[in-house]
């Protein structure tokens, strides 16, 4: 018999940070790929206008045809845009420069902030798409329009914060964000967790930090650290992700360790519910 069950929407993580350098599009990447390893079925949604988590898994600026910015103009739908990687069962929505622009296009359209919400809402009509199971969105470092669609299409935020000195800073605005979407425009989203990235345990300001990040958000930070791994920063340049660069040095397994940390939360969110 056909069933007549609507397919699951898929998990939808934004990942922000308002700050530049942190480690989002290699999170996105590499957390995306050590997903699609373990069997989970991933799309990647490019949504900072620099294209770098686009350009990290390969897909050069001619093949974009269609990006996100065609999908938050209203022209395409976010399954048209997609494209395959290199990593089975890994997926791209690639972005361009065009997205640069996307904001004043759409800055008075009534559902300026729920362009993206709608796009992915519909993925789980699209033959292509059915069997997504994670959408990671790719954010812009900023706090704009752009990131404010990719926070109501989301579930949940996994931010990443750098092992630095200032990793705290700019972080109540974050949440403060993350509240007001809550509020306003998607009451359903959380905080799935906090990542420190480009730690150095031979830097015993990074120690510190680790610390005084705990202290602050206590079970929030997930107990895998991405190390500082020369690896981690090579591998965008020959167009992978660092796990198929090089699958046993340390980034790559952090990022494997990652990954069943993330599903592991998702399953005791889902059994509470
Ligand atoms: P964001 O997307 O937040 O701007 P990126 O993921 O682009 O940050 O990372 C900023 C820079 O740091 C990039 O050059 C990236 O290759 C490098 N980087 C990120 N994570 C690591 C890591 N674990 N080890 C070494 N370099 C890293
Ligand atoms: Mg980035």
């Amino acid at each position: 018999a056909i069933s007549a069950v609507t397919p699951r929407r898929p998990r939808v993580i934004a990942l922000a940070n308002q700050k530049g350098g942190v480690g989002k599009t290699t999170t996105a990447i590499n957390l995306g790929t050590a997903l699609a390893a373990i069997g989970e079925k991933v799309l990647i949604v490019d949504l900072d206008p620099q294209g770098n988590a686009s350009t990290g898994l390969g897909v050069d600026r001619r093949s974009r045809k269609s990006s996100t910015y065609d999908v938050l103009c209203g022209d395409v739908g976010l399954g048209q845009a997609l494209q395959p990687t290199a990593v089975p069962g890994l997926s791209l929505a690639p972005s361009t420069l065009d997205l640069l622009g996307v904001e004043l296009e759409i800055a008075s359209a009534k559902d300026r902030a729920h362009r993206l919400k709608h796009a992915i809402d519909e993925l789980v009509y699209d033959q292509r798409c059915q069997d997504l199971t994670y959408v990671l969105i790719d954010c812009p470092p900023s706090l704009s329009l752009i990131t404010i669609n990719a926070m109501t299409a989301a579930d949940a935020v996994l931010v990443p914060l750098q092992c630095e000195f200032f990793a705290l800073e700019g972080l109540s605005q974050l949440l403060k964000t993350v509240e007001q979407v809550r509020a306003g425009l998607n009451p359903r989203l959380i905080i799935q967790g906090v990542v420190l990235t480009m730690f150095d345990p031979r830097n015993n300001l990074s120690g510190q930090v680790m610390a005084d990040v705990k202290n602050f958000l206590g079970d929030k930070v997930y107990e895998t650290v991405i190390p500082r791994n020369v690896r981690v920063s090579e591998a965008p340049s020959y167009g992978k992700p660092a796990l198929l660069y090089d699958l046993r040095c340390s980034g790559s397994q952090a990022y494997l360790r990652l990954a069943s940390e993330v599903i592991k939360r998702e399953r005791a969110l889902r059994a509470a519910a």
